[in-house]
């Protein structure tokens, strides 16, 4: 046998290049794995000429290093067979670690077929030596090359597969891989090339056809790096121009999002809008249904939230709603939704098996919204009206169940608010009835289906009547004289109760001129402004142009705010009350008593005149303890120096109580109901004294 040896400098070059083709395999597998479409398949093309140059290269590398002491050569033809059997073989590698996932059978068949296939490649190799006489084959280094080949193409694609992804810490894991696969691919060369005996006497074939190999080293070293260096290259490039593309495109799907959020999000609170609302309750409705379960809408409004906005500001308003909004998505279940439909209306839909838990629910909506709220050291209160509309039960489609939860929640506002409500079929006819009776007062307000009723007051020990309290009401053509609670409520959510408080002004100036003009007397005669009326800020001007357009002086004004709407300690609230008086209009605190207000507030408020609410006067001579909050009154208005009036003045025991209590500003039925202006001059000509 001839005796090989090797060139130890060829031999590390092999290894570094294996190295080399290791590291760009691995990169080129992370590359298909991570495009798709025609991408995908460029990067295998490449990836697979460029790692099957590097693997078959390091072959050739490894055959240039060993030294025989005869002249070598290569058969052109097999050699470049050899060729394509590796770039054929690092194709198929490349495909199998960039599907999606590697079961461990693919990775078997995988492995044996690229180890057969670097194996294959290696023995053309040799083959393209074209010995004479052939060369022998040592079985047993034979077979542990093709194994070698075999468990280092399975580790190489194993590798190779679970680092194809990018990611932090990749390129260390991949140096250390390719260190490991170049070992592999060196070692399956030179078991092969142990394998192989050169019988005595052997001569190359290939020298006489083939190529010489001392140039072709050089050649082979320097083509090789060159193609793995432009392919690492131009992955490089690739890589940072698909991040920079990922930047981009995460940034357009992220402001994407911010626009989707913005079309079907309540900007203050975050929550679904009415868009939104809409299609989450089709498909709860559908979830509905297939589960057999029913579906609570329920229509929430705050009570009194206007007055907030109004008399604090909308930030504060703001951040009112916010609060709420919170305090109810906190009740929610994973399922439900909460929407915000704008002003202070939100809609619930809750997920629910039996009508009691709806009950339970519309219950705590209700405890949470009454809950006092801390905004900017001031403590807030409102109260929450819930209408409630079942699916099934109540409608099949979320329309309707929005208008019946709507129609619930208007009888709830209508009843003393606070509280909740099922739908009936009868409430239909109330929304209907409320859309009617709101069309039909504005056509009142434009024609002359407005009255003004007055009730008389009187006051002083002697019990002289002292004026009259104008009380507003609607002669409607068809149901009637309408008192004020049947649509001031309406009035004030339509924003009606400006125009509406306006006529009343206007209607008062004219009325007491009148009288005036009869030779009746100067009577003070009182209105009534509701909140909102109250703190439009162009109020004062308005009752000043009335009084001057009558010629009507401001002391024969009184103006009766209710307690809850002057104890707003706002600065709108003080300016307009400071600007009212100034003009010599009298204010009255309306309804004292239900307020919370605090003596401090009530000595700084420029009022002349507290009235005692008629529910204290109801119970006066029964209730021990309405007694005693009416006696308190009294002495706390006489202690600021304001007149003080009790309402609703009904039996002559509640009179005689009202007086041992040394309180003689008395209005009620028992002295004089409210009635037209005519009748009312009717008294003022006889100039009754209280009566007896
Ligand atoms: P208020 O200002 O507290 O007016 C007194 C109410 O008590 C009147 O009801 C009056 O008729 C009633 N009343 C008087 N004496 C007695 C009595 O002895 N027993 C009983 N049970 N009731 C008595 P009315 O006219 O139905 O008005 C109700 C409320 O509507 C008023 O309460 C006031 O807050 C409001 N209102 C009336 N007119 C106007 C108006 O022009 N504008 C505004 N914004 N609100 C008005
Ligand atoms: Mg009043
Ligand atoms: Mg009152």
């Amino acid at each position: 046998m001839l005796i090989g040896g090797y060139n130890g400098f060829l031999v590390l070059c092999s290894f570094a290049v294996a190295v080399l083709a290791s590291f760009t395999a691995l990169d080129m597998a992370g590359r298909v794995a991570t495009s798709s479409g025609g991408a995908a398949r460029a990067w295998l093309a490449g990836g697979a000429c460029a790692m099957g140059l590097g693997i078959w290269s390091m072959h050739f590398i490894g055959m240039l290093a060993f030294e025989l002491p005869i002249p070598l050569g290569y058969d052109l033809a097999l050699t470049l067979y050899s060729i394509l059997i590796s770039v054929g073989a690092s194709a198929f590698a490349l495909w199998l670690v960039s599907r999606p996932q590697l079961p461990r059978r693919r990775l078997l068949a995988g492995a044996l077929l690229m180890g057969l296939g670097i194996a294959a490649m290696h023995y053309t190799g040799m083959a393209a030596l074209r010995m004479q006489p052939g060369i022998v084959w040592h079985r047993g280094w034979l077979l542990a090359s093709v194994a070698v080949a075999v468990l280092a193409a399975g580790a190489a694609l194993w590798l190779a597969f679970r680092l194809r992804t990018e990611g932090r810490g990749r390129f260390g894991h991949r140096v250390l891989a390719s260190l490991a696969m170049g070992l592999a691919i060196v070692g399956m060369h030179y078991t092969g090339m142990a394998a192989a005996g050169f019988p005595e006497g052997s001569f190359c074939g290939a020298t006489l056809h083939g190529v010489r190999q001392d140039w072709l080293a050089l050649v082979v070293i320097v083509v090789t790096v060159a193609i793995l260096g432009i392919a690492l290259i131009v992955s490089v490039l690739d890589r940072r121009l698909e991040q920079r593309t990922a930047t981009l495109s995460s940034s357009l799907s992220r402001a994407h999002e911010d626009l989707l959020q913005a079309a079907l999000h309540d900007p203050l609170t975050g929550l679904p809008n009415r868009i939104l609302l809409r299609d989450r309750a089709a498909w709860a409705i559908e979830r509905a249904t297939a589960r057999r379960h029913r579906l609570a809408v329920m229509f929430v409004d705050l009570d009194g939230f206007k007055a907030v906005n109004d008399g604090y500001g909308h930030q504060t308003g703001d951040r009112l709603l916010c609060e709420v909004a919170s305090r109810l998505r906190q009740l929610l279940g994973g399922s439900d939704t909460l929407a915000r439909l704008g002003g202070d209306e939100f809609v619930l839909l809750a997920d629910i098996e039996e009508p009691e838990e709806a009950a339970r629910l519309a219950a705590q909506v209700v405890a949470e919204v009454g809950r006092g709220v801390h905004v900017d050291g001031r403590e807030l209160t409102v109260s929450g009206s819930v209408g409630i509309a079942l699916y099934p039960d109540d409608a099949g489609h979320e329309d309707m169940l929005m208008a019946h939860a709507d129609a619930a929640m208007y009888v709830v506002k209508d009843q003393g608010r606070n509280g909740y409500r099922f739908f009936e079929p009868t409430m239909q006819a109330s929304t209907d009835e409320h859309l009617e009776l709101l069309a039909g007062l504005r056509r009142a307000l434009a024609g002359d289906e407005l009255v003004l009723h007055y009730q008389p007051k009187f006051g002083g020990e002697g019990g002289m009547l002292t004026g009259a309290e104008a009380l507003l009401r609607w002669q409607h053509p068809t149901l009637g004289l309408l008192p004020p609670d049947r649509f001031i409520p309406l009035a004030e959510r339509s924003g009606l109760i400006l125009p509406l408080g306006e006529w009343v002004i206007e209607e008062t100036c004219r009325q007491i001129r009148g009288w005036r003009e009869a030779g009746l007397g100067q009577w003070n005669v009182a209105i009534n402004l509701s909140a909102v009326q109250f703190l439009s800020p162009d109020l004062p001007a308005r009752v000043a142009a009335a009084l001057a357009r009558h010629d009507v002086p401001a002391a024969a004004l009184t103006l009766e705010i209710t307690e809850s709407t002057a104890m707003k300690d706002t600065e709108a609230t003080m300016a307009a009350l400071a600007t009212l008086t100034a003009m010599g209009v009298r204010i009255a605190i309306d309804d004292f008593g239900t307020g919370y207000s605090s003596l401090l507030q009530l000595k700084r408020m420029p009022a002349a005149e507290l009235k005692i609410d008629r529910g204290f006067v109801r119970e006066l001579e029964t209730n021990g303890e309405d007694a005693a909050i009416v006696a308190s009154i009294i002495a706390l208005g006489h202690a600021l120096k304001l007149d003080v009036v009790a309402e609703g003045v009904e039996t002559a025991g509640q009179r005689d109580h009202l007086r041992a209590l040394g309180c003689f500003g008395l209005q009620g039925f028992l002295l004089g109901r409210p009635a037209p202006a005519g009748a009312f001059a009717d008294l003022l000509r006889v100039q009754v004294p209280l009566p007896a």
